[in-house]
């Protein structure tokens, strides 16, 4: 179920308090009008009954799509620095049906978009990672795009094109304002994929609770691959 509890905000215009309704936990099944509220942000916006001032409010959140299969834990805080990993609290419920659920941290709005735009679609965060990671550090180029173009951009995964076969990504400029899009072909997205697979790294374990961001990727990157013992003579 959704979970909320109310708060008394004092406008910051007028001086007015009123109610406001902050979201603990939202189940995007129970409660579809929420996810609209995520993605046009309105569910932070606390409009002033007297004066009609609008401020955003910013607040934690867990998001819940069942039918999905993902958990979000959303944190407005941008900054990414904690990618520490944490096991899902042991509940037998939970245990259930969690086999082939993703336990995300998230933090900040754009990001929480993102992870739903990826998830819904039922394709691999970690891969979109990947490619994100290998556009802005060059070990991968796009035809018709400058090869120096991605390094330090931020850019985000905003849909996938109607025929399937692209990836589309926004990038943004240092303001945050989407000043590009561009297209990334499926093959990359499977070769990554693949990649995933054969890299132990990225050994995939349901019942954990992970930040996959561009450190998170990074950092997984720059531990050493184990030897294969069994291969070693
Ligand atoms: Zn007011």
């Amino acid at each position: 179920m959704s979970q909320q509890h109310i708060e008394t905000f004092t406008c910051p215009k007028c001086g007015k308090k009123s109610d406001f309704t902050l979201w603990d936990s939202i189940n995007t099944d129970l409660n579809p009008e929420l996810r609209d509220k995520v993605l046009d942000e309105s569910i932070f916006i606390h409009e002033c009954p007297e004066c009609g001032h609008r401020s955003y409010i910013t607040f934690g959140t867990l998001y819940h799509d069942p039918t999905n299969q993902f958990m979000l834990f959303f944190d407005h805080a941008v900054s990414n620095d904690d990618i520490s990993e944490d096991k899902f609290p042991e509940d037998e419920v939970f245990n259930l049906f969690n086999k082939n659920y993703k336990l995300r941290y998230v933090h900040g709005i754009k990001n929480l978009k993102e992870k739903i735009f990826i998830l819904e679609e039922g394709m691999s965060d970690v891969a979109i990672e990947l490619i994100k990671y290998f556009l802005r550090n060059n070990i991968i180029a796009l035809k018709d795009v400058a090869p120096n173009y991605f390094i330090g951009k931020e850019m985000y995964f905003t849909n996938l094109s109607e025929d399937g076969e692209t990836l589309v990504f926004a990038v943004l400029s240092e303001e945050g304002k989407v000043i590009n899009h561009f297209g990334v072909n499926m093959d990359i997205y499977q070769q990554c994929l693949q990649r995933l697979v054969l890299d132990k790294r990225f050994k995939q374990d349901g019942n954990t609770i992970k930040n996959v961001c561009y450190a998170w990727i990074d950092a997984k990157l720059k531990t050493p691959i184990e030897e294969n013992k069994e291969n070693s003579l």
